[in-house]
């Protein structure tokens, strides 16, 4: 039996100091990625540090139109604030569309960003798994794949990145701001999430002890006409295969602005931008649509059992954007 000890934080400095004193010291937030994985092996903390108590949970708005998100606020608040719902609702569809009513009261959003893979063999400690364990191998590659990345992967590691939320996030570039032992430091959330690469075990670039504090999106006064589409095999309580979160802005027939990420075919929240760039100028209709989901999948690289995957995430492109702005929806 592994020795786990527990300790719930009164304050922000207190808790960072907890877990950075601790090698392997851990935040604690809704504990629906920690306690499960805990429980399974797959990660081994030596010291829970309990941060629910932090005056973390709010959402703010900011001047200009901007929202400052606490990572202690829980996925079911953030979805139905009203500044959500009525400025940025393709955040407030994907954090309904995510987990269990159950789980997105528990859930906060920082640990939503911080979640795990859900690959099987990650989650099976009696697999080899790069992520879990480097230099190991990936079994994913030649065996169950299904749901796995179509872009973005590496020779070490394809899965997924399963967060919905993550993937509006990326489409509206919102900021990650953390505070370390050292220092506060303020992530643009693309960067926040990092390719596999050679380090797959190493998924955003927060160091031991570095708590987020708050997700802060910016003004983007498009995005109040925004959806977010998830598709899966089944409707409810299920990771996506592939989702869209679009928002469009057009003038005269062509189109002004735009913002497109996917997910549930990356291996990070994928901002869609060769899509983006091939729509900027061009008539918003079903053609130019089609030609830039297909410019966004060609650099796909499915394997046997997800090149379901390219034609799903080009279709979910094309919908999305069909929804917006009143077209076929195909
Ligand atoms: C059955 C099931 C289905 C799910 N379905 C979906 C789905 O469809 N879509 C989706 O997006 N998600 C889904 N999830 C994932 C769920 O959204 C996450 O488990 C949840 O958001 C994690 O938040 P938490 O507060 O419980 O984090 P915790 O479990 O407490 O923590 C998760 C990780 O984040 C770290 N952490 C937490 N807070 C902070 C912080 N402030 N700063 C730094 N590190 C921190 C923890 O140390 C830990 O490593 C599902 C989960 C389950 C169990
Ligand atoms: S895809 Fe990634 S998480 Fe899954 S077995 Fe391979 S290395 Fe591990």
């Amino acid at each position: 039996m592994r020795p786990l000890g527990y300790a719930r934080a009164t304050d922000a400095d207190a808790a960072i100091a907890l877990v950075a004193g601790h090698p392997e010291g851990a935040f604690l937030a809704g504990g629906t990625t920690e306690v499960d994985l805990t429980r399974q092996d797959v990660l081994r903390p030596g010291l829970l540090v309990d941060i629910n108590r932090l005056p973390l949970d709010g959402v703010e708005d900011l001047p200009g139109g901007g929202l400052r998100i606490g990572a202690l606020a829980r996925m079911s608040d953030v979805a139905r604030a009203p500044a959500v719902v009525a400025r940025f609702p393709m955040i407030s569809q994907a954090l309904v569309a995510g987990a269990s009513a159950q789980l997105r009261n528990m859930a906060s959003m920082g640990g939503n960003l911080c979640q795990r893979v859900r690959c099987g063999y990650f989650r099976d400690v009696a697999s080899p798994c790069n992520k879990r364990e480097p230099g190991t191998g990936c079994p994913a590659m030649d065996g169950m794949h299904r749901g796995h990345a179509i872009l973005g992967g590496s020779g070490t590691c394809i899965a997924t990145h399963p967060s919905d939320v993550a993937v509006a996030l990326v489409a509206v570039d919102a900021v990650v701001h953390t505070r370390g032992p050292d220092a506060e430091r303020a992530i643009g959330i693309d960067d926040f999430f990092l390719l596999p690469g050679d380090t797959p075990d190493r998924e955003h670039p927060l160091g031991h002890g570095e708590l987020i504090t708050a997700i802060e999106v910016p003004a983007l006064p498009m995005a109040c006409r925004s959806v977010y589409l998830k598709f899966r095999d089944r409707q409810s309580y299920e990771f996506a295969l592939a989702s869209v979160a679009a928002a469009i802005r057009v003038e005269d027939g062509t189109v002004a602005e735009v913002r497109l990420a996917l997910g549930g075919v990356g291996t990070k929240p994928w901002r869609a931008r060769r899509a983006e760039a091939s729509l900027l100028g061009r008539p918003a209709d079903q053609a130019s649509f089609a030609e830039a989901a297909r410019q966004e999948l060609a650099q796909a690289t499915p394997r046997r059992q997800n090149e379901f995957k390219v034609e799903l995430a080009q279709r979910a492109i094309v919908r999305a954007l069909n929804t917006l702005t009143g077209g076929d929806a195909r």
